[in-house]
């Protein structure tokens, strides 16, 4: 929004009364009027409301840069599961990659047994060096939706490349896009036109604005709702693997009123860490937590020294007050024959 005053108008008290009313402003002083810009992450305010105040004269009403987020529901359904403002607080939690048969099943009652509703694990994996483990794929999905099903859970799992997206989701019922994939356009338009729920990672060098866009991206490509998940930028501190932007949950869930969840696994980077970022991600506002668990880390395919044992997992489900999601579960259906 663009606010124009009047030649008698006192600039001062307008801005005031612009704070005030919650905007972010910025100034212009062109050569016939001064103008204040309305910037993100601003709230939504009626123009009429601006007019009002004393001095100003007009306000242009700007395109929206995000219309699709801006109308997106503060909450999203999964599967018979509320994630976002207001509703219980989610716990999505799983192996980083999914390894082996016998294990997702058993890492899957694990999860069921600590109350979390949402199964993990990466089929497909975007490894930083080449030479990693890259993930079983569609073996592995169809291990994950097996034991998901068994378990009463709902399968998250990340999608790669768009030609892998169909494949992906006749086994998910939510799609991950990762932190290394954020800004790739092709794949954010093949994983929309699933119509699936979406957990958009953060960047690890995104702002804000650019992570809403992507969201935009994928519900404009079809996509039946974003979860954004932050999980750590790149700062310049080597102790932990990334750091966690609790700020940006803040805004996100507070001021954007959308649904946002944390991953404090790949934001630490260190299993020592994890429940106190889950109490901090919780406390600025997330929806729910995405954690990385295994029963024997020390031979984990990727990311051993972040994943929690099932105990641990139990303790954080119990501290965040998770239960079995009864009316979710009974509805629950295998998806694959
Ligand atoms: C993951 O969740 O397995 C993962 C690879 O995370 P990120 O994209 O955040 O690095
Ligand atoms: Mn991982």
């Amino acid at each position: 929004m663009i606010v124009t005053l009047g030649p008698d108008a006192d600039p001062t008290l307008v801005r005031h009364a612009l704070i005030d009313r919650g905007l972010w402003v910025r100034r212009f002083d062109g050569n016939h009027a001064v103008q204040f810009l309305v910037e993100p992450p601003s709230p939504p305010i009626a123009p009429g409301e601006i007019l009002a105040i004393h001095g100003v004269v007009d306000v242009a009403v700007t395109r929206p840069a995000t219309p699709l987020l801006d109308a997106h529901p503060p909450r999203v359904s999964v599967r018979g599961v509320d994630v976002g403002v207001g509703a219980r607080p989610i716990l999505i939690a799983g192996p980083c990659s999914i390894e082996t048969e016998d294990r997702t099943h058993r890492l899957a009652a694990e999860v069921a047994r600590s109350g979390a509703a949402f199964l993990r694990g990466g089929a497909f994996k975007p490894r930083t060096s080449p030479y990693d483990f890259r993930g079983h794929g569609e073996c592995a999905l169809r291990w994950m939706r097996s034991a998901a099903d068994l378990n009463g859970l709902r399968v998250v799992t990340e999608v790669l490349q768009p030609a892998e997206v169909s494949l992906v989701a006749e086994y998910a019922d939510v799609l991950q896009i990762g932190a290394r994939n954020m800004h790739n356009a092709p794949l954010l338009r093949a994983a929309g036109a699933a119509n699936l729920p979406v957990v958009l990672k953060r960047g690890m060098a995104a702002t804000i604005d650019e992570w809403l866009f992507a969201a935009e991206g994928l519900l404009l490509h079809g996509a039946s709702g974003v979860i954004l998940c932050e999980r750590g930028i790149r700062g310049f501190e080597p102790a932990t693997r990334f750091t966690l932007d609790v700020a940006a949950v803040a805004l996100i869930a507070e001021v954007h009123q959308l649904p946002v969840i944390v991953d404090p696994s790949h934001g630490a980077g260190r299993r020592d860490l994890i429940p106190a970022l889950c109490r901090a991600g919780l406390a600025a506002g997330a929806a729910g937590i995405m954690i990385e668990v295994h029963d024997d880390p020390g031979a984990a395919l990727s990311d051993g020294p972040q994943a929690v044992a099932p105990s641990t997992l139990r303790a954080i489900a119990n501290e965040m007050g998770i239960r079995r999601h009864l009316s979710g579960d009974s509805n629950l259906r295998s998806r694959v024959a």
